[in-house]
């Protein structure tokens, strides 16, 4: 349903989509999306603090090459590449699961690596994104994933491991 959805959803809707699936995994809202100044910004009122007005953007339809981004200690999207059944092979990941999942699925594994990230110590994202791998399997118990997505976190972690 989820996937049919998706398929017929627009930009927008899709953004929608997202914000709604990153809610239900447990996200919270401070991370649902990647803050950024509104569209026209200049010329909407300025917020209580006096700040340009901001949106959080919760999907990225021109990125395909992560499935996830995020932006530090703000919050976390998911990008066009969740459709592409290639991208963990293409990253060099050997996750059977992955090219198998849903769309709605791969969402879920994304969302547990991103929010690793997202609040990482580390400003070196090379170690936050391999930190995410290795931890992704067991940080995943604080959301509400499904046991595919789990799989492909856990394929993830495997097959990082063997190139170490
Ligand atoms: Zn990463």
């Amino acid at each position: 349903m989820f996937d049919a959805t998706w398929r017929q959803a627009d930009t927008q809707a899709r953004a929608d989509l997202v914000k709604y699936k990153l809610r239900l995994i447990g996200v919270p809202d401070s991370r649902n999306g990647v803050e950024r100044l509104a569209d026209n910004y200049a010329n909407l009122p300025r917020t209580a603090d006096n700040k340009y007005p901001t949106v959080r953007q919760h999907y990225f339809p021109s990125t395909n090459d992560s499935g996830g981004v995020n932006q530090a200690h703000n919050g976390i999207g998911i990008d066009a590449g969740v459709e592409d059944p290639n991208l963990m092979a293409n990253a060099g990941y050997d996750v059977p699961s992955w090219s198998s999942a849903s769309i709605e699925t791969r969402i879920e594994a994304v969302a547990v690596h991103e929010m690793i990230e997202v609040d990482h110590p580390s400003s070196d994202s090379s170690v936050r994104h391999s930190d995410a791998i290795l931890n992704a399997p067991e940080e995943a118990a604080n959301y509400t994933i499904s046991a595919e997505a789990l799989q492909i976190l856990h394929e993830q972690r495997a097959s990082w491991l063997a190139k170490q």
